[in-house]
C-alpha cells in the first residue's frame, strides 16, 4: 500500500519436453534471439543453457536442457547419453516454475513422467502444447487439452507455434504470475549466461546436425581453438572432431564443398547473433571414440 511502483518479477522456468519438441525454438522465440541451436534431428541440445527473456514486469531465465531420453538405439548407454540425462536433470533443480513442452496431439508415457516428477518436486507446470500450425483439423485441439488436462493440475495450458510465434504473449503472462516478485537478475541486453565463444561452437554445430546425414551429427563436437577481436572484425578458428578417420571425408565433402557450406551458413548466424563481420576458419580433426570418452566430453565442455 502506497507503494505505486509496478511490481517486477524475475526467475528461473525449466523447459522440459521430449526431443524434437520444439524447446529451444520457444526459448529463442521468447528470448528474441538464436541463443540456443535448432535442427529436425533429435538430441541437438546437449548443454544446459539460460536464455535471458526480458518482457514489461519481469525477467525470465529459462534454462533450456536436452531432452530427458532413453537410452536406447544410436544413444544406447554411451558416456554422452548420460551426461546428457544428467545435465537434464539437473536443470529442473531449484527452479521457480516449469514448461512443458509437448507437440499439438501427442502424449505420451515420457510426458506423464515428466509432469510427475515435476509435481512431485512441487514445481508448478504449465502446460505448452507446440506446433499447433501443424494440426491439419484444428478442432482436435480442445478434445486434446480436456484429455490431457483431466487428471493434471497445470499452473495453466497454451496451445502455441513457437515457430509462428503465436500464442506467446499470454503464454508470458502466465508463467510471469508463477515467478516471485524481484528485481531483475541480468541487464536488459543481456539474452544468455553463456560466453560468444560458446555460442559460435553451437552455431557451427548447429549446421553439422542440419547438413550431415543421420548418424554422422552424433559422432561430431566442435571446439572452438580461436576466438580473437581483429578491429570490428571478430577471427574465429573451429575445430570438428569426428570419431573416426573413415568420417572426415564426409564432413569435407567433394572437393570441400560440404566444409565450405557449413562454415558459410554457420559464419551467416554468427554475424547476426554477434552483429558484426566474422572471419571463420574450420579444420576436421579425428579424436577416436570422444563421444563414449568421459575425459574427453568433460575436456569439449559437457556437462557443465
Ligand atoms: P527441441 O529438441 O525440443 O529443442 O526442439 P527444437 O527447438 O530443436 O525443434 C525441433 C524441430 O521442430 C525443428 O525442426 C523446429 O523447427 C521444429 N519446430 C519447433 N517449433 C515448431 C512449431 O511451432 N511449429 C512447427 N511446425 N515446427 C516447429
Ligand atoms: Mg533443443
Amino acid at each position: 500500500p502506497g507503494n505505486n511502483e509496478a511490481s517486477h518479477r524475475c526467475g528461473s522456468v525449466a523447459v522440459v519436453g521430449r526431443p524434437n519438441v520444439g524447446k529451444s525454438t520457444l526459448v529463442n522465440a521468447l528470448v528474441g534471439a538464436k541463443v540456443s541451436i535448432v535442427s529436425n534431428r533429435p538430441q541437438t541440445t546437449r548443454h544446459r543453457l539460460l536464455g535471458i527473456a526480458t518482457v514489461p514486469g519481469g525477467q525470465m531465465l529459462l534454462v533450456d536442457t536436452p531432452g530427458l531420453h532413453r537410452q536406447e538405439g544410436r544413444f544406447k548407454a554411451s558416456a554422452m547419453s548420460r551426461v546428457m540425462n544428467r545435465t537434464a536433470r539437473g536443470a529442473v533443480e531449484d527452479v521457480d516454475a516449469a514448461v512443458l513442452v509437448v507437440e499439438a496431439g501427442r502424449w505420451d508415457e515420457e510426458d506423464s513422467h515428466a509432469f510427475k516428477v515435476l509435481s512431485d518436486a512441487g514445481i508448478p507446470v504449465v502446460l505448452v502444447v507446440n506446433k499447433v500450425d501443424r494440426l491439419k483439423d484444428k478442432s482436435t485441439l480442445l478434445p486434446f487439452l480436456a484429455e490431457v488436462s483431466k487428471d493434471r493440475q497445470f499452473a495453466a495450458v497454451h496451445p502455441v507455434s513457437a515457430l509462428k510465434r503465436k500464442g506467446l504473449e499470454a503464454l508470458v503472462a502466465d508463467v510471469l504470475a508463477l515467478l516471485p516478485e524481484a528485481p531483475p537478475v541480468y541487464d536488459e541486453d543481456e539474452i544468455t549466461d553463456r560466453s560468444q565463444r560458446f555460442l559460435a561452437g553451437e552455431l557451427v554445430r548447429e549446421q553439422l546436425m542440419r547438413q550431415l546425414g543421420d548418424e554422422l551429427p552424433y559422432a561430431t563436437t566442435v571446439e572452438i581453438e580461436r576466438f580473437a577481436e581483429d578491429g570490428a572484425l571478430l577471427r574465429i578458428g573451429a575445430v570438428i572432431w569426428v570419431e573416426r578417420e573413415g568420417q572426415k571425408p564426409i564432413v569435407i565433402g567433394k572437393a570441400g564443398a560440404r566444409l565450405r557450406e557449413i562454415g558459410s551458413k554457420a559464419r551467416q548466424q554468427m554475424e547476426r547473433l554477434f552483429g558484426r563481420k566474422v572471419f571463420l576458419e574450420t579444420w576436421v580433426r579425428v579424436r577416436e571414440g570422444w563421444s563414449d570418452d568421459e575425459a574427453a566430453l568433460k575436456a569439449f565442455g559437457y556437462g557443465q
